[in-house]
């Protein structure tokens, strides 16, 4: 069994990657609240364990190895924040943290528990995917709602879970995941308007738009 440590850097690897960004020893130690040093001490002995690729300029990168962890420790993640929202009555702004703690300490046979207790779901309490037993994730969408043009109607796929307050403003706006709204005129550069599909406005800050994820409907 690989250490709590090592399954946290893969994931803060493969989540980097996941957003475009490179994942290099700056914006590792950033993520994982650590010293530039330690994460060149860890890149190292990652590559020993040929879980990573490390090149200087691109970053690190998961190997095959690699990433099967990263997903089998984020399969775990996810499904456990839905099994406290749906089970143990947790809102979506509380099972973040609590699943940073759990995801490393359950066994498969709990993980395949869960998932069956729970119907074997497909999205997690965010709208992120679940990934499957065999690492297959499916894919999301990376539009976020600030980018939405005036007149356009959205799906709101998911919504960044690692800020409690973030998600407590979403849930407040009413714009949970599955949500469809549409974009309203834009008059300042701070904040957007959407409307709902009963036409009630929401105004929501750029800065709370750019962690809603949105697909786009015809
Ligand atoms: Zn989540």
């Amino acid at each position: 069994m690989l250490s709590e440590s090592v399954q946290d850097y893969l994931k803060a690897i493969y989540s980097l990657r996941h957003e475009n960004e490179r994942a290099t020893t700056t914006a590792l130690a950033a993520r994982l609240n650590v010293t530039a040093a330690s994460v060149t001490g860890m890149l190292k002995k990652l590559a020993e364990l040929r879980l990573v690729l490390y090149e200087p300029y691109q970053g690190a990168t998961l190997t095959p190895a690699g990433e099967k962890i990263a997903l089998e420790v984020i399969r775990h993640h996810r499904l456990i924040e839905l099994y406290l929202t749906e089970a143990m009555g947790y809102s979506w702004d509380q099972v973040h943290a609590e699943a940073d703690r759990l995801e490393h300490a359950i066994s498969e046979e709990f993980e395949d528990r869960i998932s069956s207790l729970l119907g074997h779901p497909t999205v997690d309490p965010h709208g992120d995917p679940i990934p499957t037993k065999d690492g297959a994730v499916a894919a999301s969408s990376k539009a976020t709602l600030d980018g939405v043009a005036e007149g356009r109607r959205v799906r709101i796929e998911r919504v960044r879970d690692e800020n409690p307050e973030l998600l407590r403003e979403v849930a407040g706006l009413g714009l949970m995941p599955q949500t469809v709204v549409t974009m309203g005129h834009r008059t300042n550069d701070a904040a957007l308007t959407v409307y709902l599909s009963d036409g009630q406005p929401r105004h929501v800050s750029i800065e709370i738009a750019r962690n809603i994820f949105v697909v786009d409907l015809p």
